[in-house]
């Protein structure tokens, strides 16, 4: 029973990394009363605007009911016969590397298990990419460098337990709110110090004491000189370096070339010498210090430096892996770590391993694999140039809206066109990528309807759980791709039930797993359906024979390279990908609001999350506004060597000289001209393949 008097459904919020616990207490009528889990030990309760609201958009009225194939209504077995029957033509014309999947950090571990399984063990290709790679994957990149593993070493309560917080390209407070709330409760409760860094000025910067307008694309510079004070005034641990870490030596001779000085710093990065001091002086005085991070540093070309430059700092002064203390990626999707549990990524195998040939040899001998993938696929951005060169021929995309998310949409639109075969499950009726010609639409289940697990960013794996019953011929994603699996001949697809799912991929997780790879939950692999149904919250690992996962990781000093040392990584000169010119003056960033998640399909529903900022508005500096002629509430029209769009001016200082901001949610199914992606160039970042979606060169006209 909850407050609220009614029998609740214990579930996780279906929006960010954040992974709050919520009660849902259907109404009967296709609704739900919606309220904060107490009992879950990521949010205590709390939910933001975006969760409380979710009771709003349960309704069936944009849902898609049953499937289609060329624009008519078909069977289920019908649809899934042209899947698999297009899909074994194409391999047999073409080869396995011309068919890909692409999939979503929305979707559950279970489905992302199957579609990977399917495509890489069975298919024979590599070519699963997934929207995380537009969020997470220069992060992953950072840490598989360093920790040699894909390890968030930390948990929430370091945040808790912390005397300073920096936030370095994230705007927690808008786009992860509930763990916001539990830093504002740090700084009240331990008096810890909160420093934000971020070319603008935001509503979690609004709370800093000391917040760093850094320059686009200098976050490393900032970071290397910090290194360079570290060493200069004594504050390296030099028994955790000596004894724990590797290439110390070689990343501090970088980090002196690119920050030699404060000034040097100062000057590199668009600060004041005085910011820059006080920055470091804090970071270096303070040994409870967590340095997090989000897309401002993953979604650059230079992401995965950016990510090395921070962990280097935390490897220098020993400060990993202890209570109050460390590195901390901030997710931004539900689950983005869930997904490359499963290997979700195109350079990712299974189960944290990758393409070496133990690894390939390990996975199709737990698998029975008749085709297995023997080298990478094709990250997101590459995987969408294939397609318009027309080499990948077959494509299958899974809870996402690429053609709104990916950068150059147009180019990415005008590539889907040329598909042989483009099959979508979804659960709206319509959307972009829908629109831009989808051969076959198979009705996905939602939130509320969809059941399995989700890890969030303490590594903590819940349960999603139905509270509602499938509408229509809605079906769950892992289903329909376990069918079409069965169509292509292939044994290993009989599964009942997403607990059936689980256990195999927890059994791989553990599957000759003497304790070299981090990602172990062998200890849940014979979980009863009952037990996996009432599975409580976990921190991974959870290796067999024990009761519980971990908090953290790295405490004993033991890394997961070949050495069992931390890497420090010698990251290039900060740089921008492109730099601005006459023609293309300003630079544009891109973001998140506060009441609105990706494309809007399912916010997009709640008129109390319109009210916050009802239409896309493009942030600029009053000088900015004045020179390019622009007034504040007219329309401006935004250019880039990819394409344009038209948003609403919207002048603050909140903005630095040369810069504007464009949010990223509106597409052309809800706003015909403001899709921001048209925008973004397709510049990614070459260690991980993460596009640069922060610094886009435009011009700014009035319509
Ligand atoms: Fe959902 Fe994130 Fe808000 Fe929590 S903080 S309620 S997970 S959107």
């Amino acid at each position: 029973e909850t407050r609220l008097g009614r029998a609740a459904v214990r579930t996780i919020c279906p929006y960010c990394g954040v992974g709050c616990g919520v009660l849902a207490s259907p109404d009967g009528a296709g609704g739900a009363a919606i309220e904060g889990d107490e009992a879950h030990p990521s949010n205590f309760g709390r939910l933001c605007s975006k969760g409380s609201a979710l009771g709003e958009t349960l309704g069936l009225e944009t849902r898609q009911l049953y499937p289609v194939v060329r624009g008519a209504r078909a069977t289920w077995d019908a649809a899934l016969d042209h899947v698999a029957s297009n899909i074994g033509r194409i391999i047999a014309e073409h080869g396995p590397d011309a068919v890909a999947f692409y999939l979503s950090g929305q979707l559950l571990t279970e489905d992302y298990y199957v579609a990977n399984k399917l495509m890489k063990g069975f298919i024979g290709s590599a070519n699963v990419d997934t929207n995380s790679r537009l969020c997470m994957s220069s992060s992953v990149a950072g840490h598989k460098r360093a920790f040699g593993s894909d390890t968030v070493p930390g948990c929430y309560e370091d945040l808790d337990e912390a005397d300073l917080l920096v936030l370095t390209g994230s705007n927690a407070a808008w786009c992860h709110p509930v763990l916001f709330q539990r830093m504002a409760k740090a700084q009240e409760r331990r008096g810890a110090r909160l420093v934000t860094i971020d070319p603008r000025r935001t509503a979690t910067s609004e709370a800093a004491s000391l917040h760093l307008s850094v320059a686009p694309g200098r976050d490393g510079t900032l970071f290397s000189g910090l290194l360079v004070q570290l060493a200069d005034r004594g504050h390296v641990d030099e028994t955790f370096v000596n004894s724990h870490t590797e290439g110390f030596t070689e990343a501090l001779a970088r980090a002196r070339q690119i920050a030699p000085t404060i000034a040097a710093t100062a000057a590199a990065a668009r600060l004041s010498e005085r910011d820059v001091e006080e920055f470091f002086d804090l970071w270096i005085s303070t040994e409870r210090v967590v340095t997090l991070y989000s897309q401002g540093v993953n979604q650059s070309s230079q992401g995965a430096d950016k990510v090395s430059a921070i962990l280097n700092c935390h490897l220098a002064a020993g400060r990993i892996g202890r209570e109050g203390m460390g590195p901390f990626s901030l997710t931004g999707q539900p689950n983005a770590m869930g997904g490359r549990e499963v290997g979700g990524l195109a350079n990712q195998l299974a189960a944290h391993m990758g393409f070496s040939p133990a690894d390939i040899d390990r996975v199709r001998r737990f698998w029975n694999a008749p085709n297995m993938a023997v080298r990478e696929g094709l990250k997101a951005v590459d995987l969408f140039e294939a397609i318009g060169r027309g080499e990948v021929k077959a494509l299958w995309v899974i809870g996402t809206n690429p053609a709104v998310s990916l950068p150059d949409v147009n180019r990415v639109r005008a590539a889907l066109g040329k598909l042989e075969l483009f099959v979508v499950s979804e659960n709206v009726r319509s959307n972009d990528t829908l629109r831009a010609g989808a051969h076959v639409i198979l009705p996905a289940a939602a939130w509320g309807e969809k059941d399995g697990t989700v890890t969030n960013s303490e590594r903590r794996i819940s349960r999603q759980r139905p509270f509602l019953p499938l509408p229509g011929e809605a079906r769950p994603d892992w289903w329909a791709v376990a069918q079409a699996a069965r169509r292509l001949g292939f044994a290993g697809f009989e599964f009942n039930n997403v607990s059936e799912i689980f256990a195999e991929h927890a059994a791989l997780s553990g599957f000759e797993n003497d304790g070299a790879r981090d990602f172990d939950i062998s200890g849940l692999a014979d979980l009863k359906p009952r037990d996996y149904d009432s599975l409580a919250p976990a921190q991974w690992p959870v290796r067999r024979g024990e009761a519980s996962g971990r908090r953290r990781l790295f405490s004993d000093g033991l890394f997961y390279t070949a050495s069992g040392k931390a890497r420090f990584i010698p990251i290039d000169p900060p740089r921008l990908a492109e730099a601005t010119s006459d023609r293309f003056p300003f630079l544009l960033n891109t973001g998140r609001l506060r009441d609105q998640w990706h494309t809007m399909t399912r916010t997009g529903l709640s008129p109390r999350l319109g009210g916050h900022s009802a239409e896309p508005c493009l942030s600029i500096h009053p000088d900015d506004a004045a020179s390019a002629g622009l007034k504040d509430g007219h329309l401006a029209r935004v250019a880039s060597a990819e394409g344009a769009a038209i948003f609403r001016v919207q002048v603050t200082g909140t903005q630095q000289r040369g810069e504007v901001f464009a949010p990223i949610h509106w597409s052309h199914e809800t706003s015909s001209d403001s899709c921001v992606g048209a925008l973004v160039h397709r510049c990614v970042d070459p260690e991980s393949g993460q596009p640069d979606a922060k610094a886009t060169p435009v011009a700014l006209a009035p319509v």
